[in-house]
């Protein structure tokens, strides 16, 4: 059976422009501030740091380039290994490799689908060893650089017990943070508990600039290192003389614009991806062949991505809902197995290949109307209903 074709589509998750954007990105053009200075940069980062309760931010061109230049402002080596969770979009794993770095994948915890902290605490205590050098990792002697936890689709990892060993071992926690912008773990921001916390704002994270990113921090002195580095690094701007070898990632005023007026807009944009995460649950609750969206008793999530497993395999849903022009997504392919990633001894993360196999992300845009909702959830729960009868 095939849907009529009059059937508008739904997409998963596209930006919603509702404030001031016009007006700023205006002011910028009128003004000829367009480019990687201008005062909405300065505007932007200051209202992001104070709406996380952050001592500083700095901004750059995409959320890519804020965990490359995290990792090298927390002293991520050549030859270091980072350890990462292995369910999670690419990015900050390609960053780790930008460092000439290497990751070392962690499992997902199966209840929250996050980084799985006890495999955190079992590798830095059972397979590393503190020595003068750092905490040296006994199958590769290899220096382990960093942890990077990825709060992934609006919920945060567990960081207690690995905040806990990483501030004994004095090993750096960076945060990747982009999805959970607005979440709470144990009552504290997303992104302001590791040693730095990473933002994207790429059209379907909670809040868009078209491409930027954002790197924040409590200690000043590591914020300022990099916006130096972000900006070639130049100690003199007269006779162009730089200090180290720096990179051109800063953000630029326009895009700062509309970062400053889709700030203004996070506290409803929150609101309504709450409202669409409780419908879905509550819709999902009784219905067998769906787990609805997770959220720990320790966490407030930022509900960024709706996703629900469903056991007996995601794709076929996938399908049908594409047919009658619903647009879904899996979680991504974990990056162990990803063949970006397979000149890496191979590791086994069971439960992330799960997720990988039944996760389907919704639609779920902040400027989703009831209606698409209704439809999107009445098409789930027929199919769920036929497919358990047949
Ligand atoms: C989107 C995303 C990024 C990358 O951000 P870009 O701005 O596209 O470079 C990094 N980490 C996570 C978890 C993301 O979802």
């Amino acid at each position: 059976m095939s849907a009529p074709s009059s059937l508008a589509s739904i997409p998963l998750c596209v930006p919603n422009i509702a404030g001031n954007e016009w007006e700023y990105v205006k002011e910028c053009l009128d003004t000829g501030w367009v480019s990687t200075a201008g005062p909405f940069v300065e505007k932007f980062e200051r209202e992001f740091a104070k709406v996380l309760g952050a001592k500083q931010a700095a901004s750059t061109m995409n959320g890519t380039a804020a965990l490359h230049i995290a990792l090298l402002v927390c002293g991520v080596k050549p030859g270091d290994l980072v350890l990462i969770s292995t369910e999670t979009f690419i990015a900050p794993v390609n960053a780790i490799s930008y460092c000439f770095a290497e990751p070392l994948f962690v499992d997902a915890e199966p209840h929250t689908w996050q980084m799985n902290p006890a495999e955190v605490v079992r590798i830095l205590t059972e397979d590393c060893t503190a020595t003068e050098r750092g905490v040296i990792h006994n199958p590769t002697g290899k220096r382990v650089g960093a942890v990077m936890p990825v709060h992934i689709l609006g919920h945060p990892v567990d960081l207690g017990p690995i905040l806990t060993l990483c501030n004994e071992l004095h090993i750096p926690v960076i945060e990747d943070a982009t999805e959970s912008l607005g979440g709470f773990y144990k009552g504290h921001a997303c992104g302001t508990i590791g040693t730095v916390g990473c933002f994207s704002f790429n059209g379907n994270k909670l809040i868009t600039t078209g491409g930027g990113g954002m790197l924040i921090s409590n200690n000043e002195e590591l914020v300022q290192h990099a916006r130096h580095l972000s900006t070639t690094a130049k100690i003199e701007p007269v006779e162009f003389i730089h200090d180290e070898v720096g990179y051109n990632y800063r953000m630029t005023n326009l895009q700062a614009a509309l970062g400053a007026a889709q700030l203004e807009l996070l506290p409803q944009f929150l609101k309504r991806k709450r409202e669409i995460f409780d419908a879905y649950n509550r819709a999902f609750a009784d219905l067998p062949g769906v787990e609805p969206m997770p959220e720990a008793d320790y966490a407030k999530s930022a509900c960024w991505l709706y996703t629900a497993r469903f056991p007996a395999g995601s794709r076929p849903l996938l399908t049908h809902l594409a047919e009658r022009k619903i647009q879904t997504r899996p979680l991504w392919q974990p990056i162990h197995i990803s063949p970006a990633y397979a000149h890496l001894p191979r590791q086994s993360c069971p439960v992330a290949e799960d997720l990988n196999r039944t996760c389907l992300s919704l639609p779920c845009s902040t400027n989703l109307t009831d209606e698409q909702l209704d439809r999107t959830i009445s098409t789930i729960s027929e199919y769920l209903r036929q497919t358990s009868i047949s």
